[in-house]
């Protein structure tokens, strides 16, 4: 599964950033997503929680912040949104086809929609190093 090998790099990264901040425990993940990962949100929560049973991240809530898709048209320079039929898209074998809303140009650049970063994350850090 996708899935499963996205989030195992997001959970590393989760526990090496918990590791330098000294952390006992991660509370709380946030995780922005964009929509042209073909990424499935059920599926990425359930991949969290098996990958990180046993771990300090073991328990924490993950929050996927969706990121629409965002476009700079190379011929009118419009940039924003793009607009596309259906709720989502979820065929990541079709080719990606993106025109621009304005012109109708296909000369346009992603700027969002294909990432899949750590936004943030909470941890618990034992208090006796506190002052
Ligand atoms: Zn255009």
């Amino acid at each position: 599964l996708h899935e499963f090998s996205v989030m195992q790099s997001v959970v590393d990264a989760v526990l090496d950033a918990a590791r330098s901040k000294a952390a006992s425990k991660v509370l709380l993940v946030k995780l922005r997503v964009g929509e042209l990962t073909f990424l499935n949100p059920e599926q990425l929560k359930f991949a969290f929680e098996v990958l990180t049973q046993g771990t300090i991240a073991e328990g924490a809530e993950l929050i996927i912040e969706r990121v629409k898709p965002k476009v700079k048209c190379i011929k009118c320079s419009y940039e924003g949104e793009i607009v596309y039929e259906g709720e989502e898209i979820h065929i990541p074998l079709a080719p990606l086809i993106i025109r621009c809303p304005k012109c109708g140009s296909y000369e346009v650049s992603l700027l969002a929609g294909r990432e899949c970063t750590l936004s943030s994350i909470r941890v618990e850090v034992p208090r006796l190093k506190e002052r």
